[in-house]
Parts: structure tokens; sequence; C-alpha cells
């Protein structure tokens, strides 16, 4: 291990600050080190193993498409992709899709898509999106200057112009950045990395107003919240809101690498041939893990099993005197502490065995949505263990 950290940090670029540990396998919420030491999983790799490590019928269904078509190229028509795009508009009541291959590069996809849409109908400067302030939706130039926290905004200029930043929750803060220059305004309906903080339902319908009333498309970013991670395949459901485009990522996968940008009836021609394109779009092989991941977690009895879950962990959790506060929906949750910090928390529930998340000052918990209940007993002891140590 030690050597092994020793090439790491002599070979990788250093951008990650990362846990002294090296995962070498796992099963569902369960993996293990390279000394065979035994971890249960809060994380989902930050969301994205929805189905857990190595699910059986994701890891059939991976393999087989490997063997079969790795990749052709967007030139030639594949199947897992088309079956994938008609699972998801199905299940969604979306109109069309557009495969990306990760969380930023889908919300570029969805800024391209906005500023088109406004451009072809009005052909005038009405670029400018707004977004939140503390949001988070990527690490390209674009998303960056999209992202609304000034830690993001350094070194690398000059950053895309066209964004504006408004308060979350804060309804006179978005109407004071209105005027005939906005095309869209992109949130995330629970703020991930900015702490897991989730938008209050009267703020989003309110926006949802503005959007309607100005022909202002609305954007959600579900990088984070969408593929049942809330316990809803869309958390926008939750709210009743269908944003005119959607962007997922993360879960959407499984573990491989893919993004999607869902759009309604609305969107869903403003771009045409030769307007936006990616080589590894609908990659067959990430294809075939989401169409498992779409075909498991689509089913209502599967995401009523999510909030069960989410439900076990809050209620025990919140009879913890270090837990002050419990936030999120579903199976993505922050807990905000007394008198100890994440970043502690963390590193000690990571010796005992426990793998958590943090974000801004909350411990991060992101299970994977199919983690049974002795992995998730054995995780909620580990962590009451260290929250009452
Ligand atoms: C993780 C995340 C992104 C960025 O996704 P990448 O795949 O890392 O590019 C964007 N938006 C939200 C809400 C996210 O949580």
């Amino acid at each position: 291990m030690g050597h092994l950290k020793d090439l790491d940090k002599q070979h990788i670029v250093n951008t990650y600050a990362r846990f002294d540990v090296l995962i070498q396998k796992g099963k569902n919420a369960t993996c293990w080190d390279e000394q065979g030491k035994k971890y249960i999983d809060f994380t989902s790799g930050i969301g994205v193993n929805s189905l857990g490590f190595c699910n059986d019928d994701w890891t059939q269904a991976v393999c087989e498409q490997v063997k079969t078509l790795q990749h052709i190229s967007n030139l030639y028509y594949t199947t897992p992709d088309i079956t994938l795009a008609e699972k998801l508009t199905q299940a969604t009541g979306y109109d069309k899709v557009f495969f990306a291959n990760s969380g930023a590069e889908a919300n570029e996809g969805a800024i391209k898509v906005a500023r088109k849409y406004s451009f072809d109908k009005y052909q005038t400067q009405r670029n400018v999106i707004i977004t939140l302030v503390n949001s988070f939706h990527g690490r390209t130039v674009t998303t960056l200057a999209a992202t609304g926290q000034e830690v993001f905004h350094q070194y690398f200029y000059p950053f895309t112009e066209g964004f504006r930043y408004a308060q979350a929750n804060d309804i006179e803060s978005v109407k004071q950045q209105i005027d005939e220059n906005v095309c869209a305004i992109m949130y995330e309906y629970i703020q991930g990395e900015g702490g897991v903080l989730p938008l209050e339902s009267d703020f989003i319908q309110q926006v949802a107003e503005i959007c309607k009333q100005n022909d202002i498309l609305l954007i959600a970013d579900e990088v984070q919240t969408g593929i049942g991670r809330t316990g809803k395949l869309l958390a926008g459901e939750h709210f009743g809101i269908r944003a005119d485009i959607v962007t997922l990522a993360k879960g959407l996968g499984g573990g491989l690498p893919i993004g999607a940008v869902l759009c309604n009836q609305k969107t869903s021609k403003v771009l045409g041939f030769g307007d936006h394109g990616t080589t590894f779009g609908g990659n067959p092989v990430a294809c075939a893990g989401a169409n498992v991941c779409i075909n498991q977690i689509s089913d209502p009895a599967f995401l009523q099993q999510v909030v069960q879950k989410a439900n076990h962990i809050k209620e025990t959790l919140s009879k913890v005197e270090e837990v002050t506060e419990i936030s999120g929906i579903g199976l993505m949750m922050g807990l905000e502490l007394k008198t100890k910090t994440a970043k502690e928390v963390a590193a000690e529930c990571l010796k005992r065995g426990l793998l958590v998340l943090t974000a801004k000052t909350k411990v991060r918990l992101l299970p994977p949505l199919t983690i049974n209940n002795q992995e998730l007993e054995e995780g909620i002891q580990i962590l009451i263990s260290v929250l009452n140590q």
C-alpha cells in the first residue's frame, strides 16, 4: 500500500485528497481493502453505484456486451442506447434524450440546448442562465462558471460568460436577476456538493411559474438526485415539477461513465444534425449497464424500499445526541453535527470499517439503493459508535 501510494503521488496528477485506503473489491454495499479489511459502503462512489458493487444482473449484462460489441461510433445504429433511450423516455415522460459521458458534459449539453432554443426563437442576446449560489454543476470551464460558488471561479480565466447567481429559496433574488436576456434557470432540487440542502417547495413552484410566464427554460440538474436516489425516479416528482431539460449522470450507469440530457417536447428538436455530439456518447457497454439500472430502479416496489431504508436511517440517527439535523430526501442525506467535524467522523468511520462522505460541514450518506438490512444495520452501528465516542 505504501508503495502504491507513492506511485499514485508520483504518476497521477495530484488533484484528489484521497482517504488512506486502497479498495480492491466489493459486493453490494460491502467492500474490502487490499489487506482483506471489510468496509460497509455508505458512499456508492459518490452516488454512482446505485445497484451496489458488482450487481449480478448488471455484471452479466456489461460482460455480455463487452464480448459482443464494445463500441462502434454514433455513425451507426446500436441496440443498447436505443433500448435505454426508449426506457428512459417512457419511465420519465420526456420526449428525447442525448447521451453524454459525465455530469458536467450532460450540463454542457443542457446549456447548449437552452441557448440555442433562445437563439432560434429570439435571435438576440438572450443567452443568460441563472443558477443558484452554492450550487455545483461540474468542472469544465463552462460548468464551473455555472457553479455558484466563488471558490470555483479562480485560476482558469476567462470563464464562460452569461451566468448570473441568485440565492436559493429567495424568490426575490431570482426576480432581481430576470430581464429580457435570460434564457434559462438551472438548479439542483437538493444541492449535493453544497451541503445536502434541499430547495423549498414554495421556491421551486415560484421559479417554475416565472419560467412559464417568460418562456424561460427550466433546467434541473439531477446528476446526483436522479435515478431513484431520493425514492423517486426523478427528484422533480416530489414537487410535481417537470423541468424542460433534466440532466442525469452519476447513478444512471451503475458504475460506468454515462450522462444524459432529457428533453421535453419544447426542447427535444432544438439540436439538429451536427449541433452536438461526443465520441463515447451512447457507448454500448455503458448503456448495457444503465439498462439494468433503469429496469430495476424504475420499479415502484424498488423505489418504495429506498424510502423505507431512508426512513429507517433517519429515525435511528435522529436519536443520536451528536446529530442536530438530518437534511436531504431519500438515500441522499446530510448530518449536521453538534461538536465533531464531518472530516474527523469520516476518518474515524473509515478506521472502524465504514465509508462515508462529507459535504461542507456535514457528514454525507449516499448508500447504494440496494443496500441490504444487515449492511445497513452494521453501517449505522459503526456510525453511531463514532458519533457517541
Ligand atoms: C457530480 C455532479 C456534477 C458533475 O458530474 P461529473 O460526472 O463529475 O462531471 C454535476 N452536477 C451535480 C449536481 C453533481 O452532483
